[in-house]
């Protein structure tokens, strides 16, 4: 028989829980804005705009300085190391800026990617050195959630067991050491959609990552009801031929939930993983109508699905910023029904927001 040491006090425990619980209130999901440096780089690449410490502040800006009512369908906000320190054009703090919204600041704290010797060109997520202190300095700087990406691929051979129990394993480690400082640690295992494999074989990995991922936190003795999961929706891959309906979709990811998942876990917030905004939006509307029990919240959490349109929009221009700024909450208001099973698409989405938002091997 194992032994629990106590590790959470039911203080602790308590925040953490209101915290999650916060964050996935009804209508509600997260806005992404934590692409490092790089990425952004590729982003603003693509509308010809320099990637300059001021024009990432000035999207950003765009994003963060919407109308209060984002509110009401946002409830937490991923920033990035730099976007923490930066101040909007009022002169104010960007993660104030957030908060006086009553939306939650959360950050990234993982380092990226590094590869797995004598794998297929697998990886594990680095950034466990020096984490706790990070934690605690982010949690005085107005944090009280934090990301971690891990990033598992599909192929003949992958991913391996030596993948799946070491990214799973990190993840759980990341996810104490969050708690112990009083971050909601988002643990998000991302199966890439790159490949031509069908539905099921991605739903058949979603179940072996997922139920590696719960032991190894039950392992780590992870407060459960004090953490949100973010994972892929179970689609086909990118390359395969076989096309499939939102209802298959729905039913293939909430079905590999339902089997992994415990219930104590207060919401799934899934990544869009270079899908076009509008099939993102109608995939998460798909699964809140699923006729199956679904214990907990199931939100989004997404990155490129809400931005693009807005970056479009924007070019980069400080008289495109109204229009942009539309765009993006047009985009979260949508993904706020989504979470609801309430979206009824109009049928005459732009071209924008219909563009497939993949990258090969994404690095985020
Ligand atoms: P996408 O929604 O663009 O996939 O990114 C979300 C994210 O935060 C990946 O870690």
């Amino acid at each position: 028989m194992t032994h629990q040491f106590p590790s959470l006090s039911p203080d602790q425990k308590k925040e953490l829980a209101d915290i999650a619980q916060r964050i996935v209130a009804p209508g509600k999901g997260i806005l992404a804005a934590d692409e490092s440096t790089g990425t952004m780089a590729k982003r603003l690449q693509k509308i010809n705009v320099e990637n300059t410490e001021e024009n990432r502040r000035s999207f950003r800006e765009i994003l963060f300085s919407c109308d209060n009512s984002l509110a009401n369908s946002v409830g937490g906000v991923i920033f990035f190391h730099e976007t923490l320190y930066q101040k909007s054009d009022s002169g104010k703090l960007f993660p104030q800026v957030i908060k006086d919204k009553g939306i939650v600041v959360g950050i990234k704290v993982d380092k990226g990617t590094a590869g797995l010797n004598g794998t297929d060109g697998e990886t594990t997520t680095q950034g466990l050195d020096g984490l706790s202190e990070r934690c605690a300095q982010y949690k005085k700087d107005g944090c009280d959630f934090a990301k971690w990406r891990c990033v598992l691929k599909i192929s003949d051979g992958c991913p391996s067991a030596l993948g799946i129990a070491e990214n799973a394993n990190v993840l759980a480690r990341y996810a104490s050491i969050c708690q112990q400082n009083g971050l909601v640690p988002i643990v998000e295992p991302e199966i890439l959609p790159d490949g031509d494999h069908d539905l099921q074989r991605c739903q058949y990995v979603t179940e072996k990552v997922l139920a590696a991922v719960y032991k190894a936190l039950s392992d780590h003795h992870v407060y459960l009801e004090g953490t949100l999961l973010k994972p892929n929706m179970v689609t086909a891959g990118h390359s395969c031929t076989k096309k499939y309906t939102p209802q298959e979709v729905a039913m293939a990811t909430v079905t590999a939930l339902m089997r992994t998942v415990p219930a104590a876990v207060p919401g799934i917030t899934f990544l869009s993983g270079g899908q076009s905004e509008e099939e993102a939006s109608v995939h998460l509307n798909a699964i809140n109508q699923v006729p199956l029990r679904r214990p907990w919240k199931l939100s989004f959490s997404y990155g490129r699905a809400l931005q693009a349109s807005a970056l479009a929009a924007w070019q980069g221009k400080t008289a495109n910023k109204a229009a942009a700024q539309q765009a993006f909450f047009e985009r979260a208001k949508i993904n706020g029904l989504a979470s609801k099973g309430e979206y009824k698409p109009s049928g005459s989405a732009d071209q924008a927001s219909m563009q497939s938002l993949h990258t090969p091997s994404y690095i985020y």
